[in-house]
């Protein structure tokens, strides 16, 4: 079966709630309706209710950008699946790298948001990836292949045939610098193969696995004419309505 591509763009802590309107009326025209491809939006939690209005009838769906691992309780600042489900969202990313490095997001903590968020109709977009001195230490199958496998431990295959999954080496993100279409490949091949020997091809063939790190217009054709390459994860070239139109019909 096809792997639907997924072009995903993660606002960060970009936009205020007029800003955030404004640019999803303008993407709204330029990419509404196009085929072929998941086209998703992650701004922040406060303009998500904004997201729900702005995107009615739209084919451009919208998430968000963390979520916690409990129902509810005392969680003074955090969001459960409930809420960002009762406001629209159907995606949550999950891990992300700036949440590893300054929010002290682990290993577990990953499993028990995805655990939660598998419990319920979100998809997870799960990031993976390893830092300049990981890879420089030659130890990015370990690095990369141990988050994976501590993501998942304890999910069933079908739970984890919903998750989407985003290689985002952290050299890449935000510096300018993107992983070169060659060196992108040979890691999704390599995560493909690590699911197809731990669960199984059914599953490795079927999951979609996004690149992030500095994608923007002038790259994305080469990232996607990857085999293993299903989609990307944006930031800053996803903040701009033309840009990421641009990424969406690469
Ligand atoms: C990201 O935030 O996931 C990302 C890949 O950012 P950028 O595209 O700006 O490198």
């Amino acid at each position: 079966m096809a792997r639907i591509p997924v072009i995903a763009g993660n606002w960060k802590m970009y936009k205020t709630r007029p800003e955030v309107k404004s640019t999803l009326e303008a993407l709204r025209k330029l990419v509404d309706g196009v085929e072929g491809v998941e086209v998703v939006i992650c701004p922040t939690a406060t303009s998500l209710a904004t997201a729900a209005e702005v995107l009615e009838g739209s084919t451009i769906r919208f998430g968000a950008q963390n979520v916690h691992w409990a129902a509810e309780g005392a969680f003074t600042g955090e969001l459960s699946c409930a809420m960002l489900l009762d406001v629209g969202c159907q995606y949550v990313i999950i891990g992300h790298s700036e949440r590893r490095q300054y929010f002290g997001e682990t290993d577990e903590t990953v499993s028990k948001r995805l655990t939660q968020a598998l419990g319920t109709d979100l998809t997870p977009i799960l990031c993976i990836g390893e830092t300049l001195e990981e890879r420089e230490a030659d130890r990015v199958s370990d690095v990369v292949l141990g988050q994976l496998k501590r993501a998942l431990a304890g999910l069933t295959e079908d739970q984890i045939s919903r998750i989407i999954i985003a290689y985002e080496p952290v050299w890449a993100i935000g510096t300018g610098r993107t992983a070169t279409p060659e060196i992108a490949q040979e890691v999704h091949s390599m995560i493909r193969t690590c699911l197809e020997q731990e669960y199984s091809s059914e599953l490795a063939e079927g999951l979609r696995i996004l690149y992030g790190g500095s994608v923007k217009p002038s790259n994305v054709a080469e990232l996607m004419a990857q085999a293993d390459i299903d989609g990307a994860l944006v930031g800053g070239a996803s903040l701009d309505a033309e840009s990421f139109a641009q990424l969406v019909k690469y």
